[in-house]
C-alpha cells in the first residue's frame, strides 16, 4: 500500500494532485507565499529563510535596497567597509569620499581640494576653531595619559588651508599630508641649534575622528622635538607618530575609529606604512610605557 502524501502547508492528506517543492509534498493551493499569502503558480521562486515566495513580492518587499538608487538588490552587489550595501555599477559611476572611502553619488558631492567629501564625513567635519577647541584639549588629556609630557609647553592648534598647510609642512612632506607641526628650527653655522615649537596645524574641514587621529600624530611629532629626541630616521618619526594615532583610534572603539587604525596598519607607504610596523613591532616587544620611558632617556628607538 503506498503512503499518502500528507500538505506541509494544512498537514492534511492530498487525494488529489499535489507538487513537491522545498523536500516536501504540497496542495498546489497551500504551496504560498511568505509575503502575500498567494499560492505559487509556477515552478520558480525564491526561498527567503527556509520560506518560499514569489519573485517580484522577495523583490519588493524583502531583498535590501541599493544605498545609493534605492533599486532592490537581487543577485550580486556591493557592501563597503561601513556595511552599505550598493549596486555594483556605481562603483565605477561615483568618486570615493577622500576621508571614508564611502561612494559619493552625484547630488551628494562636495567638491574639496582633497578630493570629494561625503554627506557623512561633512556631518562631523570640524571646520572652526571654536569647535575645535574641547576636542583638542581633550586629546591632550590623551597624549598626557599615555605618558608623553610637554614640560607645560602650551601648545596651540590652528586650523588652516592646503596653502597654509602646505606653508608649514615645507618641501620635504607629503602633500596628502592633513597637518604640520608648527616650529622654527634656529641655525648657527649651517646647523641646527635648537627647535621650538608652537603647536600643531590640521586642515579644517575633517571629519571629527580623522582630526582627532592627525591631531594625536602631529602630538607625537610636538613631544619628539620638546624631549629633544631629534636624531631618529624618516621612518622611525613617522612610524611612532602613526603607532600614537593607531592607539588612539583602536581605543575610540566606533567605526571610524576602526576604519582608520586599519587604514595606518595596511599603508603601503615605505615611510609610515612600513615605519608603523617596524615600530609596532618594537613596542610589541617592550610594552608602550617601557618603550616611552626608553626613547625619552636615550633619545633613540629602544633595541630588541
Ligand atoms: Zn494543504
Ligand atoms: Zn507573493
Ligand atoms: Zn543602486
Ligand atoms: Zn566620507
Ligand atoms: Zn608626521
Amino acid at each position: 500500500m503506498a503512503i499518502q502524501p500528507t500538505c506541509k502547508g494544512c498537514g492534511q492528506l492530498i487525494w488529489g494532485d499535489y507538487l513537491n517543492a522545498l523536500g516536501a509534498t504540497w496542495h498546489p493551493e497551500h504551496f504560498t507565499c511568505a509575503v502575500c499569502g498567494r499560492p505559487i503558480n509556477g515552478t520558480s521562486f525564491q526561498v527567503h529563510q527556509g520560506d518560499p515566495c514569489h519573485f517580484e513580492c522577495f523583490r519588493e518587499r524583502i531583498a535590501p535596497r541599493c544605498a545609493y538608487c534605492g533599486k532592490p538588490l537581487v543577485g550580486e552587489y556591493l557592501v563597503d567597509q561601513w556595511g552599505t550595501r550598493y549596486c555594483k555599477e556605481h562603483q565605477s559611476q561615483y568618486p570615493h569620499c577622500a576621508y571614508c572611502g564611502r561612494l559619493v553619488p552625484p547630488q551628494q558631492q562636495e567638491q574639496r581640494n582633497d578630493g570629494v567629501r561625503c554627506p557623512v564625513c561633512r556631518s562631523t567635519a570640524i571646520e572652526t576653531a571654536e569647535a575645535a577647541k574641547p576636542v583638542f584639549s581633550q586629546l591632550i588629556r590623551w597624549v598626557g595619559a599615555q605618558g608623553l609630557r610637554y614640560n607645560n609647553l602650551p601648545i596651540n592648534l590652528e586650523l588652516c588651508d592646503r596653502t597654509k598647510l602646505a606653508h608649514y609642512l615645507g618641501e620635504h612632506t607629503p602633500m596628502h599630508s592633513l597637518g604640520a607641526t608648527m616650529s622654527t628650527t634656529y641655525m648657527q653655522a649651517g646647523r641646527p641649534l635648537r627647535t621650538e615649537v608652537r603647536g600643531v596645524a590640521v586642515l579644517h574641514g575633517l571629519p571629527s575622528t580623522l582630526f582627532q587621529g592627525v591631531t594625536i600624530h602631529e602630538l607625537g611629532h610636538v613631544w619628539l622635538v620638546v624631549q629633544g629626541i631629534s636624531n631618529l630616521p624618516t621612518w622611525a618619526e613617522e612610524g611612532f607618530c602613526e603607532l600614537l594615532s593607531y592607539r588612539y583610534y583602536s581605543q575610540l572603539d566606533t567605526p571610524e575609529g576602526r576604519y582608520h587604525a586599519t587604514a595606518i596598519e595596511r599603508n603601503p607607504d615605505p615611510v609610515y606604512g612600513e615605519g608603523f610596523r617596524r615600530v609596532r613591532a618594537i613596542v610589541d616587544a617592550t610594552g608602550f610605557p617601557r618603550f616611552i620611558e626608553s626613547l625619552q632617556t636615550t633619545k633613540r628607538l629602544p633595541t630588541v
